[in-house]
């Protein structure tokens, strides 16, 4: 070789010429020409240090180019979790991200098109919800739960108490508690009862020209057992001072699959005169507040100032409307998938690993709904059982796969992966096999 061949920095090719490459020039469409120009830069990188070939520049560029501009990740659920915060919730059902589509550029969210003037925003989601819970008198959807709350508090008892149960002063996660999130509206708490016992005549006593309204909250992420008792939403409703029930799930209507969930329209039949919830948990759409309830308490919501500023975007009232009129959701289908689908599907799985020569097993495993509620109830189901080390090269490839790490196995539980991404799921243990095997941890152990 001369001299000249062996400096590769006088052959490392110029970045317009790189950049000319048709399939980095649709690539500039798509992503933008800053994140093609750092590939290619990157790779010129690589050619200067003697790891890369000049001419091999422009398909390593191509191949280092991101899926999309966006970090946050799709990733295959296989915990068994249903609704998994740290997941995202509920997966939005293939309806509903057709309508997030069709809203994403201009849209007539808050336009009539026969009219040509404006129309009351959201009124297709906002219909559909009222349509769901016959018992509501009006609805309003708002950023997210925490948001009902806080309108809902703030509008009826802002300097003045909202009456709650010690029992029901919960954290919702991450550190967010109930009770302050109540005061930083300027309401007072006053509690009544105790942690594991309250009765209506608690809240009665409590009540006074300052009460704004009483407060009931679902303890949806957590259960209370033995000597507890509840005061039930009809001798609540009966106290004569507004009635708020944070059901938490947003189950609009009773479910025999979760009898001990409380729904919408049974809690309005009961008496509440405001319901809120989630969108994204039980109901199985975007991320939003529901607020429903009698007439007069949603619109003086809806009148508050601070309702401008907790207001949804039209990406979810079009999620909310296509997740309300569609389809069974990926939510409920998840939760009602049949056991023995589920162990025929983990059999083919393994059955194909097992083809490749990897350790795989088909196990029982219990699905969760989740901190969306339902604490304590399992769902049996099945799982594809393999060595434990498996986890993190599956957490770290693509299509991350998330599965459950028990007694030195890693599951993975098939309740929350769509039938269709089995194939995925499967190209996805198979890629993570010999990153495995290269830590030195994927020994053929057995799995159990
Ligand atoms: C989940 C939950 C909340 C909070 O709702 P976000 O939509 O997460 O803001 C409030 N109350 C209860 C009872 C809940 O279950």
């Amino acid at each position: 070789m001369t001299t000249a061949e062996v400096d590769p920095r006088r052959r490392v090719p110029r970045t317009d010429a790189v950049l000319a490459d048709p399939r980095l020039v649709a690539a500039a469409g798509r992503l933008g020409r800053d994140v093609v120009k750092q590939q290619v830069v990157a790779a010129q990188g690589r050619v200067r240090s003697g790891e890369l070939a000049p001419e091999d520049v422009a398909d390593a560029a191509v191949a280092a180019l991101p899926g999309s501009l966006s970090s946050t990740d799709a990733v295959l659920n296989a915990t068994g979790v249903v609704l998994h915060t740290n997941l995202g919730r509920a997966p939005l059902s293939p309806a509903a991200v057709e309508a997030v589509t069709a809203a994403a550029g201009y849209a007539d969210v808050e336009f009539d098109l026969a009219t040509g003037r404006r129309a009351r925003r959201g009124r297709g989601a906002l219909d559909a919800l009222a349509a769901a819970v016959p018992a509501a008198g009006s609805v309003l959807a708002v950023n997210n739960g925490a948001a009902a709350l806080v309108l809902a508090t703030t509008a009826l008892a802002a300097g003045r108490e909202v009456v709650i149960s010690r029992g029901e002063m919960v954290e919702i996660g991450d550190g967010f508690r109930l009770p302050e999130l109540i005061a930083s509206t300027g309401a007072r708490l006053r509690e009544v009862g105790t942690t594991n016992r309250t009765a209506a005549a608690d809240y009665a006593a409590a009540l006074g020209p300052d009460t704004g309204c009483i407060l009931k909250v679902h303890p949806s992420n957590f259960r209370v057992e033995g000597f507890t008792s509840a005061a039930s939403v009809d001798a609540l409703a009966r106290l004569g001072v507004p009635l708020v029930v944070d059901i938490g799930s947003g189950l609009l209507a009773p479910d025999p699959l979760l009898p001990a969930e409380p729904d919408a329209d049974s809690t309005l039949r009961a008496g509440a005169d405001l319901v809120t919830a989630s969108g994204d948990k039980l109901l199985g759409g975007p991320q939003a507040g529901l607020l429903l309830g009698r007439t007069d308490v949603v619109e003086r919501l809806r009148r508050h100032p601070l309702a401008r500023a907790l207001r949804v975007d039209k990406l979810t009232l079009a999620a909310l409307e296509a997740t309300l009129r569609g389809p069974v959701s990926p939510t409920w289908a998840a939760l009602r998938a049949d056991p023995d689908v589920l162990r025929a599907r983990a059999e083919q799985l393994v059955a194909a690993l097992a083809a490749d020569g990897l350790p795989a097993a088909v196990v029982p495993s219990d699905g969760a709904v989740g901190g969306g509620g339902a604490p304590g109830l399992t769902l049996p189901g099945w799982a594809v059982a393999l060595p434990e080390h498996y986890a993190v090269a599956l957490r770290t490839g693509r299509p991350a796969v998330v599965g459950r790490v028990e007694r030195g196995r890693c599951l993975l539980d098939l309740r929350c992966v769509g039938a269709d991404d089995d194939a995925r799921l499967l190209t996805a243990v198979r890629a993570a096999r010999p990153r495995v095997e290269d830590r030195g941890t994927g020994d053929p152990e057995t799995v159990r």
